[in-house]
């Protein structure tokens, strides 16, 4: 495998609506600039984030790590198979 073969890691991002203060940290601090506020109501009254971008997250877990409220989280995208990584080191 080469550099050239490498594709970007991917994350989708999933948001606890109910746990959001709409504080809109995770949306400054995204350098993807994957999500932005909803214009929706949570029960609480605040605005939770959404993902405009779609395909862009590099599940750098930022948002993850300045969430107050824990309210975001990121799974990876892994729908490359594991094939290349069980091959065996010759
Ligand atoms: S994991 Fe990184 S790229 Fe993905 S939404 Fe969070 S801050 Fe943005
Ligand atoms: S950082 Fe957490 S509490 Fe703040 S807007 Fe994002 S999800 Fe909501």
């Amino acid at each position: 495998m080469f550099f050239g073969d490498l594709k970007p890691r991917k994350g989708t991002v999933h948001i606890h609506n109910e746990w959001c203060k709409g504080c809109g940290f995770c949306v400054q601090f995204c350098p993807q600039n994957v999500l932005v506020l909803s214009h929706g109501f949570n029960a609480k009254g605040y605005h939770p984030p959404e993902v405009e971008v779609v395909d862009e997250c590099r599940e750098c877990r930022y948002c993850e790590i300045v969430c107050p409220e824990f309210a975001i989280y990121v799974t990876i995208d892994d729908d490359e198979g594991d094939e290349e990584q069980e091959k065996p080191i010759a």
